[in-house]
Parts: structure tokens; C-alpha cells; sequence
């Protein structure tokens, strides 16, 4: 079995990686680069497609599918459940269909992709049903770590990987998204802390709290709502966040006819919900549905609103920002980017509070070490870093593979 990473060996973002067996191979996750310009066509890995298999996506997140569009028509391998959340997102996205059928990824449950033997470890990520996967053929044994941490409310799921690991590992290929973090040995904040964090936020906000979280951060939905429910706030969604926590299909993430949550829609998406005829799915989700003027107005108080651009013309006008405050919960990078500079004047305008609540959806460097000693491979290759220089500082047996480089596992 012999490998290469087509994108990642130094990046974050664009993750792709060919496995090549008895002549035949597999990708394993097929990203979009996370600088991707929206129009441009990207650069597409160099694949035989005669002999690609198939494409395994370990977890849903755009750096990890997004070239999926541009892909030959092979069965594509995910979890059921990220399947299920990107085709209930992709109504909502700018024009990309894409094939996304094939096999499920089940927890540990081995499946055979050509020559290739797969078995998938369900992993704690900011991303939902996210998947390491142990890759054999040729008897070798390859192991992928995905995206992962240990922090969040699903790290049980990397506690048993560590105390249960695999074993003969020949290769590891390891993600390093916070090894650039490496010189600060402080413990990430959990998911649980920020739910208290969120409470302290809540309490000590007179108006309305927008919380700015990507819907698809299933846990952070959880930490939202929760602090909600403890501080007797009620959860606005809008359809979009309604129909990816319904897609979860786990009866534990709060939906939209939960107690303390409302549905909300802003102009933009009634159009959109107008134009599409999505009735039905407005129906389903409008068992709690609150109108700006009439509720958010009246007790701007006793709301939390799940936040994003489109919110902007809405809140306006409907003259809700009277002591609001705008809590930014996702990765602190985006600010640089112009949609948020632009929430950034719209917020400064309204003179609203900001705050930033946020923890990471990867590993720390110590929770990384900890990862490696327990699967204590042959060799280690950085991936999914931008300082792949500084894993022999905290890992033993490191290989570097620059993109594009063969090797034999
Ligand atoms: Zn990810």
C-alpha cells in the first residue's frame, strides 16, 4: 500500500489523501482550500479515475468535501447523518449538486472498498458524526485521524479511542490544526465551560443576545440551548438551522418544536422559501414560529437569537437592538474576512455589546500527544497543519511527506 497527500502536508484546509493498493485506489476526504475564491474552478488532485473506488469523506465540513462537485462519479463513503446534514444544507447553499451516494461509515464497523479495508472510529469534533479511519490493505495499516478533539460534549467518544486503541499501526497520519499553538500548554476550554460562559453572557444582557455559530456546530447548538433553558431564554432558529438540527435525527439535539426554541425567519429566506415552495418543511418547523415586530420587539429580553448576516436588515428594522449585545462563536480568523467586517460596522452602528465565546474544534497539542502515544505508529505524518515543523518537538518517529510525494505505509 503506498500514499500520498495531495493538499495539507503544510496547510489547513483542502484535505486529500490517495491510497493506492493492488493497482487500485481510494481518496480520503476531498477538500476545498479554505482561501478557495467562490468562483474559480479549483485545482483537482491527479487521479487515475479508472481505478478510483471510491472517495471517503471522514466528516462534513467544506475544507473535507467541498471538491466533491468537481469529482468523478465514484460511490461516495461518509457517516449516514453527515449525509443527511449536507443534503439538507444544499438547498439553502449557492449552486453545487453533487453526487453524495454511496456506503455508510458505521462506528468500528469494518467495510471493503476495492482492496481497501476501512473501519471507521466516530471521533468528538466541531463537525457532527465525524470518523477516523483505520485503512488496511497489502497488510498494512494505515490510520487517519480526521478532524478531532477531545473537549467537546462528544470527547467520551476519543477517550475510549485512547484507552482501546488499534493496534501494529504502521502509519499515522495526524491531524496538527493547533500545533502552531504548541508553546501554549493551556488546556482548551470545553464545551461544557462554555455553556457556562454563555449563561454569564445571558445574564449580564438587558436586550437581545444574537449568538453567531454555525448551525452545522451541532455541540455548540447544544451549549446555546442549554444556556438558554438555564437562564429562561428562549432559542430563536430560522429554517435553515431548523432543518440541519432536524437532519441530526437524534432525538437529544433540541428541534424546533422544543420547549424555549422559536422559529424565526428573516425577508431573505421567505423569498427564498417563496421561490422554492418549501411549504411543507415551513409547516413542519412552525409549531413555535415568533414574528420580529410582534415578539422580539415587545421582550427583546427573553431571547436568543442564532445569528447570521442575512439577520442584519431584519433586527433593523424591526428596532430589537436596544441593549443587545453580539457574541462571535466560531473561529476568531473570520473576523479578517469582509462578511464579517461588514457585521462588524452594522454592529458598531447599533452600538451593541461584542463578546467572543468560543473553543476550538480541534485537538490540543497535549491531547494530540496523548492521541499518538496511545496508537503508537511505525511513523507519524503531519497533516491538517501549518507547522508540521514542530510535531518532533512533541512526537516521536515523525516523517514529513510534502504534498504530492509517494510513499510506501
Ligand atoms: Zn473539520
Amino acid at each position: 500500500m503506498r500514499t500520498r497527500i495531495h493538499r495539507g502536508a503544510a496547510e489547513i484546509g483542502g484535505s486529500c489523501v490517495e491510497v493506492e493498493a493492488s493497482g487500485q485506489r481510494i481518496l480520503i476526504d476531498a477538500g476545498l482550500p479554505l482561501n478557495h475564491p467562490a468562483d474559480a474552478s479549483p485545482i483537482l488532485p491527479d487521479v487515475a479515475s479508472d481505478s478510483l473506488c471510491g472517495i471517503v469523506i471522514s466528516h462534513p465540513h467544506l475544507d473535507h468535501y467541498g471538491l466533491l462537485p468537481w469529482m468523478p462519479s465514484v460511490p461516495v463513503v461518509m457517516g449516514a447523518t453527515a449525509r443527511r446534514i449536507l443534503l439538507a444544507a444544499a438547498p439553502f447553499m449557492r449552486k453545487m449538486s453533487m453526487n453524495l451516494s454511496g456506503p455508510d461509515l458505521i462506528d468500528r464497523k469494518p467495510i471493503q472498498i476495492g482492496p481497501f479495508c476501512i473501519t471507521p472510529f466516530l471521533v468528538d469534533h466541531s463537525a457532527y458524526d465525524a470518523y477516523a479511519l483505520l485503512i488496511e490493505a497489502d497488510g498494512k495499516r494505515l490510520f487517519y485521524s480526521g478532524d478531532f478533539r477531545a473537549h467537546g460534549r462528544k470527547h467520551g467518544l476519543v477517550d475510549k479511542l485512547i484507552a482501546h486503541p488499534p493496534s501494529d499501526i504502521d502509519t499515522l497520519l495526524l491531524e496538527g490544526t493547533t500545533m502552531s499553538r504548541a508553546g501554549q500548554r493551556t488546556e482548551p476550554v470545553s464545551e461544557h465551560d462554555l455553556e457556562e460562559e454563555f449563561i454569564s453572557r445571558f445574564l449580564a444582557t438587558k436586550g437581545l443576545v444574537l449568538a453567531h455559530a454555525s448551525a452545522q456546530n451541532i455541540d455548540r447548538m447544544v451549549s446555546i440551548y442549554r444556556a438558554c433553558q438555564r437562564t429562561g431564554r428562549t432559542l430563536v432558529i430560522d429554517l435553515y438551522t431548523a432543518i440541519i438540527l432536524e437532519a441530526t435525527g437524534n432525538p437529544r439535539i433540541p428541534q424546533s418544536h422544543w420547549d424555549r426554541v422559536a422559529l424565526c425567519v428573516p425577508k431573505a429566506q421567505r423569498i427564498q422559501i417563496k421561490r422554492n415552495g418549501w411549504f411543507d418543511e415551513l409547516d413542519r418547523h412552525s409549531r413555535h414560529r415568533i414574528f420580529p415586530g410582534r415578539h422580539l420587539a415587545k421582550a427583546p429580553g427573553n431571547y436568543v437569537l442564532l445569528f447570521r448576516g442575512l439577520w442584519m436588515r431584519d433586527l433593523e428594522q424591526a428596532e430589537v437592538l436596544a441593549g443587545a449585545c453580539l457574541i462571535h462563536s466560531q473561529w476568531e480568523g473570520y473576523l479578517r474576512e469582509p462578511r464579517f467586517k461588514e457585521i462588524e460596522a452594522w454592529r458598531e452602528r447599533h452600538g451593541l455589546h461584542f463578546c467572543q465565546i468560543h473553543t476550538s474544534g480541534h485537538a490540543s497539542p497535549e491531547d494530540l500527544r496523548r492521541f499518538a502515544a496511545a496508537l503508537s505508529p511505525e511513523t507519524l505524518v503531519p497533516i491538517h497543519t501549518i507547522a508540521p515543523e514542530s510535531f518532533t518537538s512533541i512526537f516521536p518517529r515523525v516523517v514529513r511527506h510534502a504534498d504530492g510525494e509517494w510513499w510506501e505505509v
